[in-house]
């Protein structure tokens, strides 16, 4: 407990003005405009941490952006909620991945014809696929509820105009669904599943709701704020192991080597670092690296990583 106070706000506010210059070493996602618009010089950061249950931000902690790929750990978790652990490894690996986040590589160079893992894109749309309702909307709504409550916000909501886009520029993300539904990977009709993965891709979050949902995984499963269980220990486990060697895709291994926990980014900037039995943290700034991974993002989680003594494998 006395680490927490290794730190303070202004120490952490420091860490994002000595990072943000970096902002503009990157570039946001161009291939939808509206990732493309979002101001590049922005830089924040929440901690928060689960024994005081306080909560310690800096910068631009506040801001709404696209969740993207940091969506596809609540996905996972609901899937393993609704499907059990077991059934959803048979149909999903926990391999690392040295390809892109939306290569047909992650899947094709498998002997088993199973996605590597749920955190590339052809893995994440079939996680999506096993996420149980009667229609796509009910799949949606699901999910949707699920990722309010661990993110602790009842606000959260969709950013029209991402999944607008999302929708009608996915040509890729389509590929890798009928990819998927020609193996018969694929239970559902894949336009449904398209529109709950590009649904969930678009919520708009804020780095507060990234560290509470960070903190249920650092918590083995129990939500800090109210002491109660949302999910299995083994789910949460399982869930942060994958991190560890699939979270920021083809730079999994470079972030593990270098910063040293488990963390998932998304291509809105944002991105969610998981100190176990201590911090959940969320971390936001859209200019990313030639992974898609925030490049003042990491930059800064290494810093406060570093200066908290949070690595995992020391
Ligand atoms: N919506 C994006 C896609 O599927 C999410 C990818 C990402 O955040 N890396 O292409």
């Amino acid at each position: 407990e006395s680490r927490w106070w290794i730190m303070n706000q202004k120490e952490l506010e420091q860490l994002v003005i000595k990072n943000k210059s970096y902002c503009s070493e990157g570039q946001n996602a161009h291939y939808i405009p509206a990732l493309a618009k979002v101001n590049p010089n922005q830089l924040g950061i929440t901690l928060y941490n689960i024994k005081t249950r306080d909560m310690l931000s800096a910068g631009e902690s506040s801001v709404k952006f696209a969740i993207e790929s940091i969506s596809k750990v609540p996905a996972l978790l609901l899937a393993i909620e609704d499907n059990g652990l077991s059934n959803v490894l048979n149909h999903i690996n926990t391999e690392a991945t040295g390809f892109s986040f939306n290569s047909p590589l992650n899947m094709e160079i498998n002997h088993d014809k199973h996605p590597l893992n749920p955190f590339v894109n052809i893995g994440a749309i079939e996680t999506t696929s096993l996420i149980q309702g009667s229609s796509p909307d009910d799949c949606y709504s699901r999910l949707l509820s699920f990722i309010k409550e661990i993110c602790h916000d009842n606000t959260i909501s969709l950013n029209e105009e991402i999944y607008q886009s999302e929708a009608k520029t996915g040509d890729i993300n389509r590929s890798l669904a009928y990819y998927l539904k020609g193996n018969n990977m694929l239970s559902k009709e894949v336009e449904g599943v398209l529109e709950v993965y590009f649904k969930q891709c678009s919520l708009n979050v804020t780095t507060e709701n990234i560290a509470m949902m960070a903190s249920v995984l650092a918590n083995k499963g129990i939500k800090p704020w109210d002491n109660k269980r949302l999910i299995s220990e083994e789910s949460a486990t399982l869930v942060k192991s994958v991190m560890t060697t699939a979270g920021l895709y083809d730079e999994s291994g470079e972030f593990s080597a270098h910063v040293g926990i488990p963390g998932k980014s998304g291509v809105g900037g944002g991105l969610m670092g998981v100190s176990p039995n201590q911090f959940g943290i969320g971390v936001f700034s859209p200019p990313l690296d030639k992974s898609g991974n925030s490049l003042a993002g990491v930059r800064l989680l290494k810093d406060v990583v570093t200066k908290l003594h949070l690595n995992i494998f020391d």
